[in-house]
C-alpha cells in the first residue's frame, strides 16, 4: 500500500477531550474520528486493526467448532418483553418506533434474539451440544460515553451463545469457549487476567471476566502474588451480600469523607491495610470510630465506594437505624445471601463502638457480643470467614493487590433462564421435555484494540503487537526525489509484499514528519531507505528500539522472516 494514496489524516496534537492514551493515540494517527458521542468512524488504519483482530477471533472460533452468522440490529420489542428484560435493561437501550408505531430496539446484546432463532429449534439433545457467535455492532446508550473506543455507544462485539442437554456439556463449551479466549487476547497481544466475576447462582464458577491491567480501567481486580485468586472487585469483596437487591443498602448516610474514593484512600483513612476491606461488608474501625459500609457498588472507583458514618452518627444510630440500613430485622446484614456466613455486622449494641455480630446462614445468624479490640485482632476477622462453596475464599489469599483494569470480554453460564422463560424446549434420551442450557461469550472487540494500545504505547506512539497491527512492515524512503533510494523502496514493497502486509511511506514529505507517522502507524518493522540505499544499506526499527540498526539487504532478510 503506497501511503500517498493512504487516507491517514495525522494530527500533532491530540483534541483537548481525549483523557486516555489510546483515545489519544487513534485520533492523532488517524485511526478513527468521533461522529458523535461514543460514535466512531474507522478509517482506513483503524479499520485494519479491527479486521485483524476479527480474524484472529474467527480463526480460534473456528478451532473449537463454533460457526459464525449474523443476527439483525434492528429487534422488535416483543422479543425483549418475551424475556422480561424489555424494562429491565433500563436506559442503556435505543429504543425507536416504526412507522406503525411498533416498539423496536437497536440490540444491545443478543441472548433473546439467540434463543429465540437457535434454542427453539433445537427439538432433539442430538443436535446438542452446539455454539454460534457473531461479530456484530452493538448499541448502548451508556450514560458516560468516553475514553474512545473503551465505552463507546455503539462498539463491535464478538458475542457467542452456547446450548447444551446437559450441564457436563455447559461445563465443555465454557471450558473451550474460555481456553479459545485466551488464545485471543494472547494472539492479540493484550495481557489479560480471567477473573471470578459471578458467585455462580448455579453452583461452581459460572461467570469469567477477562480483564486487562491497565491505568485508565474503569473496574478494579483483586488478584494475589501466588496466582491462586483473581476476581473482580465485587467478588473480591463478597459484595454480592446485596445482590438480590442491588438497590440496596438504601442511602444511610452521606459520604462523610469525600476523599475516600478509592480503596487505598479508605483504608488509609481508617488506617487499617487495604487488605481488610477485601471482604468486609460492614466495618467498625477501633480508634477511628467510624462505621464503614462498603457496598456492591460499581462505581466503587468514583465516589460511592462506601458509607462512612462519624463518631457522632454512629452513636445516634439505634437499632431502627441499622434496620434500614441493612433491611434486616435482626439489625444485621440484609438481604443474606445463604452462601455466605460470614457477615460482619453490627447491631444497636454498636453504639459502644465494640459490639460485633457475626450472622452465619440466612436465618440464623450467630449473635457474637465480642470486644473488637479485645476478641477479634483486625487481622482475625479472616478466622470469621467461610468461602462461599467452590470458590476460592480472598481471605485464604492474602495479601491482595487491586489493580484497575478494562473488561475486555465476559463469559456466562446461563443456564435456562431465557429458554425458560421463552420455551425452548427439547427432547432428551428419554423423550422428556427439557428447556435448552445456554451459555453466552463476548468480547468487544474495539475495545479490546484500545486496551493493546494501552498495554503497548511507546514514547511518540505505539508498538503493536504482530497480529493486530495495521501493518506488519513500513517502508519509509526519505528522498522520493533520490532514484536509487526508489528503486530500492519499490524492489523491498514488492519482495515484502508477498508475504507481508507493507505500507510504503513515498510521500513527499520531510523525514521528520514521515518519522512522527511511522511512530503512530507502530508497525513491527520499519526500513528506512535513505542515502546508503546505492550501497544496499537500509536501517531498521522496531517500535520499542531506542535507535535504528544499520543493515544490508541480506541482514534485512534474515530478520524479516
Ligand atoms: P462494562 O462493565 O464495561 O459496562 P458490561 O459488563 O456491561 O461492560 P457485557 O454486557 O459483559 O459488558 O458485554 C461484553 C463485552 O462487551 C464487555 O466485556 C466489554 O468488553 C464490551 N463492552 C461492553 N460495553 C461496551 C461499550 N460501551 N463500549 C465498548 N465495549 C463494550
Ligand atoms: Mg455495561
Ligand atoms: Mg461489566
Ligand atoms: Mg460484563
Amino acid at each position: 500500500m503506497r501511503q500517498s494514496k493512504f487516507f491517514m489524516p495525522t494530527l500533532k496534537e491530540a483534541p483537548s477531550d481525549a483523557v486516555a492514551e489510546s483515545h489519544k493515540l487513534m485520533i492523532r494517527g488517524g485511526y478513527i474520528r468521533q461522529v458523535t458521542a461514543g460514535v466512531y468512524a474507522y478509517l482506513p488504519l483503524g479499520y485494519r486493526v479491527l479486521r485483524k483482530a476479527e480474524s484472529i477471533i474467527e480463526q480460534e472460533m473456528d478451532k473449537i467448532n463454533v460457526p459464525e452468522m449474523i443476527m439483525p440490529h434492528l429487534l422488535p420489542a416483543t422479543l425483549w418483553q418475551e424475556s422480561g428484560r424489555y424494562k429491565k435493561y433500563g436506559p442503556e437501550m435505543f429504543k425507536l418506533k416504526d412507522r406503525h408505531g411498533r416498539e423496536s430496539l437497536l440490540g444491545p446484546t443478543h441472548e433473546e434474539t439467540f434463543t429465540e432463532i437457535i434454542a427453539k429449534n433445537l427439538k432433539s439433545y442430538k443436535q446438542m451440544p452446539m455454539a454460534l457467535y457473531q461479530i456484530q455492532t452493538k448499541f448502548r446508550d451508556e450514560n458516560r460515553p468516553r475514553f474512545g473506543l473503551l465505552r463507546g455507544r455503539e462498539f463491535v462485539m464478538l458475542d457467542g451463545y452456547s446450548f447444551a442437554a446437559t450441564r457436563d456439556q455447559l461445563d465443555e463449551q465454557f471450558n473451550d469457549q474460555e481456553n479459545a479466549y485466551k488464545r485471543i487476547f494472547k494472539r492479540a497481544g493484550v495481557s489479560v487476567h480471567p477473573v471470578i466475576a459471578d458467585s455462580g447462582t448455579m453452583g461452581g464458577k459460572n461467570s469469567t471476566e477477562f480483564q486487562a491491567p491497565a491505568a485508565i480501567g474503569e473496574d478494579t481486580i483483586a488478584t494475589n502474588e501466588k496466582g491462586t485468586y483473581a476476581a473482580n472487585l465485587e467478588m473480591a469483596k463478597s459484595i454480592d451480600t446485596f445482590k438480590q437487591d442491588p438497590e440496596d443498602p438504601k442511602e444511610l448516610a452521606k459520604v462523610a469523607t469525600p476523599d475516600c474514593d478509592t480503596i487505598e484512600k479508605l483504608a488509609k483513612f481508617l488506617d487499617v491495610p487495604a487488605t481488610r476491606i477485601v471482604k468486609s461488608i460492614l466495618y467498625i474501625a477501633d480508634g477511628q470510630k467510624v462505621l464503614v459500609l462498603i457496598r456492591g457498588d460499581k462505581q466503587i472507583n468514583e465516589v460511592k465506594l462506601g458509607h462512612v458514618l462519624d463518631a457522632d452518627e454512629v452513636h445516634e444510630a439505634d437499632t431502627k437505624d441499622l434496620k434500614e440500613i441493612t433491611g434486616s430485622e435482626k439489625g444485621g446484614v440484609g438481604p443474606v445471601n445463604a452462601d455466605w456466613a460470614d457477615k460482619i455486622i453490627a447491631d444497636e449494641t454498636v453504639k459502644d463502638l465494640y459490639n460485633v455480630v457475626v450472622g452465619a446462614g440466612e436465618t440464623d445468624y450467630q449473635y457474637k457480643n465480642a470486644n473488637l479490640d479485645r476478641d477479634f485482632k483486625v487481622d482475625e476477622f479472616a478466622d470469621l470467614r467461610v468461602a462461599n462453596e467452590g470458590e476460592p475464599d480472598p481471605v485464604d489469599h492474602l495479601p491482595l493487590k487491586f489493580t484497575t483494569s478494562i473488561e475486555v470480554g465476559h463469559i456466562f453460564k446461563l443456564g435456562t433462564y431465557y429458554t425458560k422463560t421463552m420455551g425452548a424446549d427439547f427432547l432428551d434420551q428419554n423423550g422428556k421435555s427439557k428447556p435448552v442450557i445456554m451459555g453466552s461469550y463476548g468480547i468487544g472487540v474495539t475495545r479490546m484494540l484500545s486496551a493493546a494500545v494501552e498495554q503497548h504505547l511507546t514514547e511518540r506512539g505505539v508498538a503493536w503487537p504482530k497480529e493486530i497491527a495495521p501493518f506488519e512492515i513500513h517502508i519509509v524512503q526519505m528522498k522520493m526525489n533520490k532514484d536509487d533510494q526508489t528503486e530500492l523502496a519499490e524492489k523491498l514493497e514488492k519482495k515484502f509484499s508477498e508475504k507481508y502486509d507493507v505500507l510504503y511511506d513515498d510521500r513527499k514529505e520531510r523525514a521528520g514528519v514521515k518519522f512522527a507517522d511511522a511512530d503512530l502507524v507502530g508497525a513491527p518493522i520499519r526500513i528506512t531507505v535513505g542515502k546508503k540505499a546505492s550501497d544496499g544499506i537500509v536501517e531498521v526499527k522496531r517500535p520499542t528500539d531506542a535507535k535504528a540498526t544499520e543493515m544490508s539487504i541480506d541482514e534485512l532478510d534474515k530478520f524479516v522472516n
